[in-house]
């Protein structure tokens, strides 16, 4: 089959590889019929994920039809269309029992290295690194799945793939990070980083009950879809000071919760960000947590704020002053996806939410390439990209959705 391979900083590669086989009598193996570049491949694609190997598949958003099942998948058959969550749970341990997925301790071969780093180790994640398990990745023509009797869901409508791909990692993230928020009603919730996560935590948010939500970036074609298509107010943080406008835009109080939807990789302006950009190159910070400083500065005291974004390792001159003076609460963690999948996709199926309005690029598997190459630099207005394993090239000068 053909799989987008990761062999280096900026160098993935298409390439045939062999067929994913079942190994475990819980091991479904899908035929993907869509898949999707993340945000968080770009930390692989820009080499700051440790225990990459050169071949290793990516992609954790993907969805297909059901080929093979193990003898203990009950729940599942050939031509069973599912949507595959990125966490990968056993749904018997401590945690799975809890809900909470993602913390699953049954799922990860590679645990000892995930404990090194942070004391103890989440759930394996497809297609990504071998400190979370080594899994291949769904960015090919098939994956195979385990624990197929817990994650995937079946679609058992006939929405297109676009509308319910989403629910493998992005939708639910950004819902997570809302839901995280314990919203009020009336409450004000900023947003930093309007790519598809802080987009869907816009949409969400609204869905909870707030009143207003402000969104955070600098590029204008995202600022543009946060404003008209999730409904947010905008502040570019190039043009003014989000601080100051945040305040000023809440009555000097600050908003009640703030999400930082960008992550280890944020981009800041003037003497931090060279800083950042210091320290994360000689490796003695792993984080650039310019989003995360601010939405702790930002928020109202006894606010709280949520972090969706990723983060890897250490981070520097984190404003722990101000969490503690202004009592705020932080909450963070992989998505719990398995939680949420039902739910949003009821909202889906009630017209509630169309999480389609984030693609801005369709094309085929071997131009996954080029698509981390425009994603990566922010070419092409590029928001998010679905890629087609089955396209054949038919999509060889890609589809420009809306354009
Ligand atoms: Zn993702
Ligand atoms: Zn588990």
């Amino acid at each position: 089959m053909k799989a987008n391979c990761w062999y280096d900083q900026y160098d993935v590669r298409v390439e045939d590889v062999p067929d994913p086989k079942i190994l475990d009598p819980r091991d479904a193996v899908v035929k993907i019929t869509s898949t999707a570049i993340c945000g968080s491949d770009l930390h692989l694609y820009d080499g700051y994920i440790p225990t990459m190997e050169k071949g290793d598949i990516l992609g954790h958003e993907f969805m297909g039809e059901v080929v093979e099942t193990g003898p203990q998948v009950k729940n599942l058959k050939r031509g069973d269309r599912v949507v595959v969550p990125f966490p990968i749970s056993c749904g018997d341990c401590f945690f799975c029992k809890r809900q909470l997925f993602s913390l699953c301790e049954n799922s990860n071969p590679n645990a000892a290295v995930a404990e090194k780093l942070w004391g103890h180790s989440p759930c394996g994640i497809f297609g990504y690194s071998h400190s979370l398990g080594g899994y291949a990745g769904g960015q090919a023509q098939y994956a195979r799945v385990p624990f197929a009797d817990v994650g995937p869901m079946k679609i058992e409508n006939d929405l297109p793939d676009e509308q319910v791909l989403f629910l493998s990692d992005i939708l639910p993230t950004g819902y997570m990070a809302a839901e995280n928020c314990n919203i009020e009603p009336g409450d004000t919730v900023a947003v930093w980083g309007c790519g598809p996560v802080g987009q869907f935590a816009i949409k969400s948010a609204y869905l909870l009950g707030a009143e207003r939500v402000i969104a955070i970036d600098r590029f204008p074609e995202r600022l543009r879809m946060a404003s008209e298509k999730a409904g947010a107010e905008t502040i570019n943080y190039e043009e003014t000071s989000t601080l100051k406008t945040l305040n000023e835009m809440t009555g000097g109080r600050g908003p009640d919760s703030c999400i930082d939807a960008v992550g280890m990789e944020a981009h800041s302006c003037g003497i931090v960000g060279i800083y950042d950009r210091v320290k994360q190159a000689t490796m003695s910070e792993t984080e650039r947590p310019q989003a995360l400083r601010e939405a702790i500065l930002a928020c109202r005291k006894g606010g709280t704020v949520s972090v969706p974004g990723v983060y890897g390792g250490l981070a520097d001159k984190i404003p722990l002053g101000a969490i503690v003076n202004k009592a705020l609460t932080v909450k963070s963690g992989q998505t719990h996806v398995h939680r949420y999948m039902r739910p949003l996709l009821e909202r889906i199926e009630k017209g509630e939410i169309d999480p389609s309005f984030v693609i801005t690029h369709t094309m085929s598997l071997d131009d996954a390439p080029k698509g981390y190459e425009i994603f990566q630099k922010k070419q092409d207005e590029c928001i998010k990209i679905v890629l087609k394993p089955w396209a054949n090239g038919l999509l060889e000068h890609d589809a420009k959705n809306g354009a």
